[in-house]
């Protein structure tokens, strides 16, 4: 059997699969897809568990360290700042910590201030967004962290996360790989149109 062509430039792929074993839990399968051309896209899958899945926990500084796995159909959602990092033909699975999804929302809030720096209000909350992170961070304050996956694809490895099964109803309203950010609240067309 040969290996399956680049999309990019058609050349032979390389394919690495890293198996982690989770205790208590599943044995969660990263696969690692290469092209020389540059071409990488990686996802994890969850063997076993094939349930609609929903995580939340609260974070503070003191559990930044937490790790955080999300596959490419992993929903990560921080409902006191409104923001959510949703599937999208460009997400890829990664594998971190509270701190490392924390860093990413900023990194994000911080380029959408950017292409609204126009405007005023957006500016504002985009400030405000980035506050309440770095309070949770090196303050005192607390964020909730939910992450949903509709195949149970994505977990966070910590006794303090709060695991239940969606219902599908719950489960069908979730992205699973059509749109890319949804951050601040702004809308896509908002964060395009500059
Ligand atoms: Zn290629």
């Amino acid at each position: 059997m040969s290996s399956p062509s680049c999309p990019v430039c058609g050349r032979e792929l390389r394919i690495v699969v890293t198996t982690y074993e989770v205790p208590f839990l599943d044995r969660i399968l990263l696969t690692s897809i290469s092209c020389e051309c540059g071409f990488r896209h990686a996802d994890s899958v969850v063997v076993d568990a094939k349930e609609p899945t929903r995580y939340t926990i609260k974070i503070n500084k003191n559990n930044l360290f937490t790790k955080v796995i999300r596959s490419t159909s992993g929903t990560i959602r921080i409902p006191e700042i409104g923001t959510s990092i949703e599937p999208g033909p460009a997400s890829q699975a990664f594998i971190t910590n509270v701190e490392g999804v924390l860093d990413r929302i900023e990194g994000i809030v911080k380029m959408a201030m950017r292409w609204n720096s126009h405007d005023k209000e957006k500016v504002e909350r985009c400030k405000w967004i980035l506050e309440r992170i770095r309070n949770t961070i090196e303050g005192d304050e607390e964020l909730t962290l939910i992450l949903e996956d509709p195949f149970g694809n994505s977990l966070i490895l910590s006794d303090e996360a709060f695991r239940e099964v969606m219902s599908n109803e719950e489960a069908s309203k979730l992205k699973t790989g059509m749109n890319v950010f949804d951050v601040t609240g702004l809308s896509e067309k908002d964060l395009l149109e500059l």
